[in-house]
């Protein structure tokens, strides 16, 4: 039996959904705990591409459970639609559980978060515009509206009365927009809560039951580690707890209960919207990466700026995470290059430091300093053991994994669930 937890080690779009999915095959339960459907995890298998947003990778699997909790934001009208996607293509969704306390995104959600960032013009977080950020932002001023709320439309009708009242007052007076129409919302939303309805329940209960029971569980994290509300790159960050904490804070498991920490890294680096993002390349290179890489948001569909693997941020994301193995991603993708480069330190007002730092003024600052390696002009989407690789592209694993400080035990070379290689059988096993 196994609870592991799966985490993105940079600014998300790491592949977790593929390494969840890999974890899943052996899986009781697959929880997601944290973000909305601003997160967006892509899994191939043979030829059908899975595009999720709000329900579990898991849920690919039969006889996975899986689960949204209480951490996440939750978004009926975007939930509906998924479910109607996987029933179409013969995917059961009846084992899906939500928690009653997830809170319930609303269209003044998504409404204030574009007039938010058409407020802030160039101070703009690049959010997917969802409504994300205002949902948490409601949670923690406690005048959220929950599932439990949603699922008995009594209660809903009169939470809605009471919260469109003071939102319509920001929406007209702050920023001069429309309102919004009570009777509208309520008469989209209550079709939802009758969906809704059947898969609710106390999930932290069914999840701690499980873990009594020895299931095997793995808990999906959303976004990566460098958009943590706390630990990230504070304010271009998303609005939830991405880091494996976020794990016992979203489900209601405790931390003595999990096993491991896998996280997820991409043999180089991504970021999308704005924040500073050290290694990012503004050529040929950042441009071919982001084709080969096909580095282009699941949710927005907007280009990811692309660089080279940072090793100051990822060994950060190790330590906040305590990250045990890493399942490193999309290696194939610099295959072709002469050279490849780790970013191993940075220059900040001319000191040099190996330490990352979330003091988002200074890591505007940061001046990569790279180590070169040798690149390797082979395609290895075909390589299944490390044995396979060019020794140029085993060279550069084996770098990361000494500069980051933790072991590899995974190597994604392809899309598909087949294209991986297993360095550590053992930590991949539930
Ligand atoms: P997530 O949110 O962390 O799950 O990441 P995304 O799904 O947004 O992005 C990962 C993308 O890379 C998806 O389109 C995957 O199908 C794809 N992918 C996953 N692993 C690999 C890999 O090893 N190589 C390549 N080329 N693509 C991969």
């Amino acid at each position: 039996m196994s609870i592991v937890v799966v985490v993105g080690m940079q600014w998300g779009d790491e592949a977790k959904g593929k390494v969840v999915d890999y974890l899943a095959q052996d899986a009781d339960y697959v929880v997601r705990y944290n973000g909305g459907n601003n997160a967006g995890h892509t899994v191939v298998i043979g030829d059908e591409v899975f595009k999720f947003h709000t329900v579990p990778v898991g849920v690919l699997n039969e006889g996975v459970t899986a689960v949204i909790t209480d951490g996440v934001v939750f978004d009926p009208s975007v939930f509906v639609g998924e479910l109607e996607g996987l029933r179409k293509r013969g995917i059961t969704a009846d084992r899906i559980k939500i928690s009653g306390n997830a809170h319930v995104i609303m269209p003044y959600h998504r409404l204030l978060d574009r007039l938010e960032e058409e407020y802030k013009g160039n101070g703009k977080i690049g959010t997917t515009g969802r409504g994300i950020g205002p949902c948490y932002a409601d949670k923690m001023s406690r005048t959220g509206i929950r599932v439990w709320d949603l699922v008995d439309l009594d209660r809903f009708r009169a939470r809605l009365t009471q919260c469109l009242q003071q939102k319509n007052k920001i929406i007209t007076s702050v920023y001069g927009a429309d309102p919004l129409d009570e009777a509208t919302i309520y008469e989209e939303y209550a079709p939802y809560a009758e969906v809704v309805r059947p898969y609710v329940c106390d999930t932290t209960t069914v999840l701690v039951e499980a873990a009594r029971e020895c299931a095997n569980i793995v808990f999906e994290g959303a976004h990566g580690s460098l958009l943590d509300i706390d630990h990230g790159t504070y304010p271009f960050v998303t609005s939830s707890h991405c880091v494996s904490g976020g794990a016992c804070v979203g489900t209601g498991v405790g931390p003595t209960a999990i096993d491991r920490v896998i996280g997820v890294a991409k043999a180089y680096t991504t970021r999308v919207g704005a924040g500073p993002c050290p290694t990012e390349l503004k050529d040929a290179v950042g441009d071919r990466i982001r084709e080969r890489g096909r580095e282009y948001g699941t949710t927005t569909g907007r280009p990811r700026r692309c660089g080279w693997f940072d090793a100051v941020a990822v060994r950060y994301a190790a330590r906040v995470n305590g990250v045990c193995s890493i399942a490193l991603t999309l290696l194939d993708v610099l295959s072709g290059f002469d050279m490849v480069k780790i970013c191993v330190a940075y220059s900040i007002d001319g000191k040099e430091t190996t330490e990352f730092t979330t003091d988002v003024d200074a890591l505007w600052r940061a001046v990569p300093i790279y180590e070169e390696l040798p690149g390797w002009k082979e395609e290895i989407t075909d390589a299944r053991v490390f044995e396979d690789l060019p020794a140029a592209a085993r060279r550069y694993v084996d770098r990361i994994s000494k500069l980051v400080g933790v072991p590899i035990c995974l190597v994604g070379v392809g899309p598909r669930r087949d294209q991986t290689i297993v360095l550590d059988g053992e930590v991949l096993q539930m």
